[in-house]
């Protein structure tokens, strides 16, 4: 069928050149998007929220105990669920994300078990629906939580559910449990307790599973949490400590109130200070104000090392941020500039995107990692630098998807793609002239060109995710920003997208949106190839002609994507003439030709000289006169 029509459209044209691709440039389809979704009161056609926009909320009131004896999480919580939909809710799905690791998982189901053979699941023995018993169905990682009265618009109710569950000992899929230490396990726990999925504008009830590679998309809220472990550990959380008098010694206590203040790092729990038994347990308190989720790391084995950093807020005054970390002896040679790494992120994402919201930033070693949560992330690195670009990752995830809450089991580019993109910056700024290694490898498309699905694909339907969650979107906006639209004409728009959403839920069309209306460019060509459709550049010089006015030279397009044409011109007398030609000449044609007067014979036509555009065969890309000659 498709042959047949192909076949029908080349007779059609029957002219010279790359025909099939004639098939896709002459009717202009590349510069048009998919349709995207009609603008509304709740998302504007300028990519930005509208007077009507409107978003859950669930506040969480969370106890919590580690018993190390049976190795068991239990847990108690009261959420505070606002309907601030236009919409009747008559149940509410919530999230029970440890059910990944049963075999009954999608995930294991599909072969790919956690390891966790023995894993029962969540128990939950207690749901409440404003104090009144409720019923439920389990679907392993969602439950759907039946409500016997509808839940109106702009009112709240309150979901109260005591469970339990065994640390999973064996995977380290985001949390993890980590006895390879002599001071003691650390215990990771992150999606550890149950919790409303989304319910918004785009798709009413988020209930995509855990599966594994669609990581989460969340609700915002409050979090007040006490932790009960053992009293000869330390706990860091994503939140600010509240009873640091009470948990710490006299000396620690007056060592982190010191690191609040300090731009150098001070030990607050030193290698001699770690405590090997237990007399009792200790509950730590914590508070987090607007995050979209809720994690902690706990040991006996835990260095405690901190310092801070000043930066500026939105109304210009300044503050500090504590940046702390928590790490086993064993990690000690590594570790010991795990402090600076957050200073240098915390202040550099800070300037260069939104202030940093939160007081404190932690920073943890066990068995995960890198992996991000609001104000704590799990990190490994086997070199200072390999933990650098973690941590430097780690960070920047507090900014995608921590403030700008997407959706990432749809759209993990959202997250991954513009981290990756940040990253860049952030490492050159750290390092500076010194040499290092990239986070992300280089974008090579050609070593892409088989892996014909769009970034924009849900993660759990991709195979490989490094590439097109991370690298290629990460790539793809280095690209916008110094090739297509300039770095102050990104930057204004690119800074507009995240305050316009920080602390909201974007989609894709309204990144797209926000990123045409601040640049004022039409990028619908941009976004359809390379994010929404698997198209591919190929750019070549087909014909060189020198004559008395100039050269003409014949530029062909032999794939379906287009991109602006970068040509630079060598001359006989050592001078040398770039050109930069609009996107625009492949509107109708896949063949452009063009004369440029020069002062003196063309020895040396090519295009991309710096090498920065997605091409996929570089071998038609220049042209030499000596070439000609042989
Ligand atoms: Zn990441």
């Amino acid at each position: 069928m498709r042959l047949a029509l192909l076949v029908l459209i080349l007779m059609s044209i029957g002219c010279e050149g790359s025909k099939k691709q004639e098939s896709f440039l002459h009717n202009g389809d590349v510069f048009r998007m998919k349709s995207l979704p009609e603008p509304s009161g709740v998302r504007t056609g300028s990519g930005a929220p509208g007077e009507k926009y409107w978003q859950q909320r669930a506040n969480h009131s969370i106890q919590v105990r580690l018993d190390v004896e049976t190795n068991t999480i239990h847990g108690n919580e009261v959420i505070t669920y606002y309907n601030n939909s236009p919409d009747e809710l008559s149940y509410i799905w919530i999230q029970l994300e440890q059910n990944v690791h049963r075999e009954d998982s999608i995930r294991s189901r599909e072969g790919r078990s956690t390891g966790e053979r023995e894993f029962q699941g969540i128990h939950i023995s207690h749901l409440a629906i404003n104090r009144k018993n409720a019923k439920w169905q389990e679907y392993c990682t969602i439950a759907k939580v039946l409500l016997d009265e509808p839940l109106l618009p702009n009112n709240k109710l309150e979901l109260s559910i005591e469970w339990s569950f065994a640390m999973p000992t064996k995977a380290s899929m985001r949390m993890g449990y980590d006895e390879s230490y002599e001071d003691g396990p650390v215990w990771e726990l992150a999606q550890w307790f149950p919790t409303p999925c989304v319910y918004d504008d785009v798709h009413g009830w988020n209930t995509l599973p855990y599966i594994g590679r669609g990581e989460f998309y969340t609700n915002f809220g409050d979090y007040d949490v006490e932790i009960t472990v053992p009293d000869n550990h330390v706990v860091l959380a994503s939140g600010a400590l509240q009873n640091q008098k009470i948990v710490l010694t006299d000396e620690q206590n007056k060592r982190l109130e010191e690191a609040k203040r300090s731009d150098k790092k001070v030990i607050i729990r030193s290698e001699d200070e770690l405590i090997k038994n237990s007399s009792g347990e200790q509950t730590w308190k914590f508070k987090g104000k607007q995050i979209r989720t809720f994690a902690w790391a706990t040991s006996a084995s835990f260095i405690w090392e901190a310092a801070s950093v000043e930066i500026d807020t939105l109304d210009g005054s300044a503050k500090r941020v504590l940046c702390q970390v928590g790490y086993p002896n064993e990690e000690s040679d590594i570790w010991d500039e795990g402090v600076e790494y957050l200073q240098h992120s915390i202040k550099y994402y800070s300037d260069t995107m939104y202030p940093y919201p939160w007081p404190v930033m932690s920073m943890a070693r066990g068995k995960a990692g890198g992996m991000e949560y609001p104000m704590l992330i799990f990190c490994r690195g086997s070199s200072h630098e390999g933990l650098f670009n973690v941590t430097d990752h780690e960070v920047g995830h507090n900014w995608f998807p921590m403030i700008v809450n997407t959706d990432e089991r749809r759209h993990a580019w959202m997250d991954e793609g513009f981290n990756t993109f940040v990253n860049h910056y952030s490492l050159e700024a750290f390092y500076g002239e010194r040499e290092h290694k990239p986070d992300v490898s280089k974008y090579i498309a050609s070593k892409f060109m088989h892996d014909l699905k769009a970034i924009n694909t849900p993660p759990d339907l991709l195979k490989s995710r490094r590439h097109l969650s991370y690298r290629k979107p990460g790539y793809g906006l280095r690209f916008l920003r110094e090739e297509i639209l300039g770095e102050d004409r990104f930057d204004e728009a690119w800074k507009a997208y995240i305050h316009n959403w920080a602390f909201k839920s974007p989609r894709p069309a309204d990144f797209y949106r926000a990123m045409e209306n601040g640049a004022g460019v039409d990028l619908q060509w941009f976004f359809k190839g390379f994010f929404e459709e698997t198209m591919q550049l190929d750019q070549a010089i087909t014909s060189v002609k020198q004559n008395k006015d100039g050269v003409a030279i014949t530029f062909e397009n032999l794939e379906d994507w287009v991109c602006p044409v970068d040509v630079t011109i060598t001359c006989e007398d050592g001078s040398s003439h770039w050109y930069k030609l609009p996107v625009t000449i492949w509107a109708w044609s896949n063949q452009h030709k063009q004369t440029f007067k020069l002062p003196s014979k063309v020895m040396k036509v090519e295009l991309d000289a710096s090498s920065a555009y997605p091409d996929i065969n570089l071998a038609n890309n220049t042209w030499t006169l000596r070439d000609v000659k042989k």
